[in-house]
């Protein structure tokens, strides 16, 4: 039998979504990897969010002495400088790296210097015939597997129990849609998944469901209402099955503001076990959305907010509002004016990224041309590229004023008191003490990334490199 090692790699001393523990999820792409593999194969698994695997000096594997013949990595952005020294210690010691995930599909020919083989796209179609070729020491250097309907997933679960068995995971992530048609500039979800909504025949995400012993689910697109009438029929049927087949599961997932004309999907969503929803608001200012391209708000429009916010409050859910700070057209009133949009509305959790080109974006490309990128020592600086740091000289703001401006909205609504009374504020408008906790907890567990943001950004104008 041969052994494979699974590696979700971690930046040591990072914190980020990984750090919000109420929602520690496993890494799904792994848990696939272990189902689609064909044959005789035996796997193991490091999370480094919960053990590393290099040494303290980053020359030896941890997991020498457990006779790997494959190690197969996933990673996105920011992971990729920490996913090259893995792979760069295993292959040393002989063992092969295939390495998958966004950066891999967008940065090809780079991750392709670093592993004996890629996964482009999706692995479903090609890493049967991956795992055939490594086994005939024929393995090819790319393998593309594109973008396959979601309708070849009917029977292909990912193997979550492998994952639990190792680290006790209570939530993992679901796949129901893929892709988006909307074209936001700093995304890289149009590039990545396509543009293409792909969607799963609901029937088989309720036998999915139903199938997994995880009360905690995360629905790991980014729109689960989707973008037509026909989409939002399937998330109504979906969540309507969830209720008539008693599947009860604590669970969340991103969408857009539009859901709160539908009263029928947010009543079967609360009967159903939802939290709420993280919904992408970036910006209150209409001509910064523009700028990003965002047009899902755009087409509600900024003044309809607080009207969809309230009837989500409504049905007992929690809005989780995630914003972008330091996109064009941000400037020093930008924060004044966020906390107190956050604080008029009672939105229950407000996370937050730093505006970030991410590779191959339409963001990355205008950035380029215009010289403003300053982190672009890659593939080292790719771990920047995590929506904690700046990496982009800003045009309408100076650095001094972004780093107050940050702290301003810290101070109003993390420090001291804040959290709790928020709190209190989302008991009142939700009348669902359960949800409210749930975002009580994230709150917290935000703050300590906060913290580590507001510690980033000093170090940067400590060094000077902004200016430079
Ligand atoms: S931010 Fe959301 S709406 Fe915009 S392109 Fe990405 S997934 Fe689509």
């Amino acid at each position: 039998m041969r052994k494979m090692m699974l590696i979700n790699p971690h930046p040591p001393g990072r914190h980020g979504e990984e750090s919000i523990t109420v929602i520690v999820q496993m890494p799904l792409n792994l848990a696939y990897i272990a189902t689609l593999t064909p044959g005789n194969w035996e796997f193991d698994v490091i999370d480094e969010n919960k053990e590393l695997a290099l040494d303290e000096k980053e020359e030896n594997i941890t997991f020498k002495d457990r006779k790997i013949d494959l190690v197969a990595i996933t990673a996105v952005t920011y992971q990729v400088a920490r996913a090259y020294k893995i792979a760069a210690v295993c292959r040393k010691e002989g063992i092969p790296v295939v390495i998958g995930g966004i950066h891999a599909s967008v940065m090809t020919d780079e991750v392709a210097k670093y592993a004996d083989a890629v996964v482009v796209g999706e692995a479903e179609e090609v890493w049967p015939q991956l795992i055939k070729d490594f086994e005939e020491g024929k393995l090819k250097k790319i393998y593309n597997g594109g973008l396959p309907p979601l309708s070849k997933l009917k029977n292909i679960y990912p193997d979550r129990e492998l994952m639990k068995g190792k680290y006790g995971y209570q939530f993992s992530s679901i796949i129901t849609t893929k892709g988006c048609p909307n074209a936001c500039d700093f995304c890289s979800v149009p590039t990545f998944q396509g543009r293409k909504f792909r969607e799963r025949p609901y029937e088989d995400v309720l036998a999915e469901m139903e199938a997994t012993t995880y009360k905690g689910l995360m629905l790991a697109e980014d729109n689960f209402y989707g973008h037509s009438v026909k989409s939002n029929e399937r998330a109504r049927n979906l969540f309507k099955g969830m209720v008539e087949r008693g599947i009860k599961k604590d669970w969340l997932g991103f969408t857009a503001l539009n859901i709160s004309q539908d009263p029928v999907v947010l009543d079967y969503m609360a009967k159903s076990g939802n939290f709420g929803m993280l919904i992408g608001i970036e910006s209150t200012n209409e001509q910064v959305l523009e700028k990003m391209n965002k047009k899902t708000n755009l087409r509600l429009g900024v003044h309809q907010y607080h009207d969809a916010i309230q009837r989500i409050h409504d049905h007992g859910l929690v809005v989780w509002g995630s914003v972008v700070f330091g996109a064009d057209g941000d400037d020093k009133d930008s924060f004044k004016k966020m906390t107190d949009f956050i604080l008029n509305n009672n939105i229950d959790i407000l996370t937050f990224g730093i505006d970030c080109p991410f590779p191959n974006t339409p963001l990355f490309h205008r950035l380029s041309s215009e010289g403003r990128i300053f982190r672009k020592n890659f593939p080292t600086d790719w771990k920047y590229y995590d929506t904690a740091h700046v990496v982009h000289r800003f045009v309408d703001i100076t650095l001094e004023d972004f780093i107050n401006g940050m702290q301003y909205v810290y101070d109003h609504l993390y420090a001291g008191d804040n959290l709790r009374t928020r709190f209190r504020n989302s008991i009142k408008t939700m009348g669902n003490p359960r949800n409210a906790m749930f975002a009580f907890r994230v709150g917290n567990d935000w703050k300590q990334v906060f913290e580590q943001v507001l510690e980033n950004l000093k170090e940067l104008y400590n060094a000077g490199a902004y200016y430079k």
